[in-house]
């Protein structure tokens, strides 16, 4: 019996060695990173169903802010991050996953972001059109750079799905920088910000910058308040600074010392019976 069992398993191994790199390469397609997270992305209603929620929320702060207003406040305002909080990539996020790549791709998503193939998250377009229609303003800042065009791009997408206030005025790219606390602090001087929103701590507050998972967690803590009031955040479970607290880089590249990195991550707490 032990023999039968022995030469079996010498077959399956000479048949698997037979298949050759295109079985290894299956394998390796397989094993991608990213593919429980962009399955999730790409179909689960409950993915869409957060943005509702996300969106319902901030206009029952919109709402609250609005019937509060007294004459002489400063105007209302409402700040928010572009990527992953009011535009979707999945078209970019089923190209990695079919050319095998395990992160974000910063070469792709610049030949990608041209293209504009961008969707607008559900209740986006319209959680800032009603901003618009009580008299609310709205402004985008993001960090991308996809060169001398970047900022073009960006109103490009915004203008093509019907998001207002899409024009210099209101829409800040920044290029050099993530942090946007400066540009945050100069809209509130002349605004009241009721809400702000994004699918990275960072858009909110730059002390969350942070290369540690714990202190990550522990700053989020401390403010554990603003998120519903003022803070509004929306799910992101492929990229963004998560990533790069456990990397130290939010591109990591795909060694197999980072994937052992990741799976690390994910049994930081594992029972152990
Ligand atoms: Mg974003």
């Amino acid at each position: 019996m032990k023999s039968l069992l022995n030469t079996a398993r010498l077959t399956l191994l000479a048949g698997s060695l037979a298949l050759g790199t295109s079985a290894h390469a299956d394998t390796a397609a397989n094993n991608n990173l990213l593919i429980s997270a962009v399955a999730w992305k790409q179909t689960a209603a409950e993915y869409k169903a957060l943005y509702y929620q996300a969106y319902n929320l901030a206009r029952m702060q919109l709402d609250r802010a609005l019937a509060g207003q007294k004459s002489g406040d400063k105007p209302l305002a409402v700040i928010t991050d572009i990527d992953d909080t009011i535009l979707n990539a999945s078209n970019y996020w089923g190209y990695l996953i079919n050319n095998g790549q395990d992160f974000f791709d910063d070469a792709v998503w610049d030949r990608w972001v041209p293209r504009n193939q961008f969707t607008a998250m559900p209740g986006a377009v319209d959680f800032f059109n009603y901003a618009k229609s009580r008299g609310v303003e709205v402004f985008y800042v993001s960090s991308r750079d996809q060169g001398d065009k970047t900022f073009d791009y960006a109103l490009g997408n915004l203008k093509s799905l019907g998001f207002p206030y899409a024009d210099a005025e209101h829409v800040t790219i920044l290029r050099e920088s993530s942090n946007k606390e400066p540009k945050q602090n100069e809209i509130a001087q002349h605004y009241n910000v009721v809400v702000m929103l994004g699918d990275n701590l960072n858009d909110f507050r730059r002390k969350y910058y942070v290369k540690n998972v714990d202190e990550r967690t522990r700053l989020m803590e401390e403010d554990r308040e603003l998120f519903g009031s003022k803070f509004i955040i929306m799910p992101n479970p492929t990229d963004g600074h998560w990533i790069r607290a456990i990397f130290g880089d939010s591109e990591p590249p795909a060694t197999d010392a980072n994937r052992a990195k990741f799976r690390e991550a994910a049994s930081k707490s594992a029972w152990q019976p």
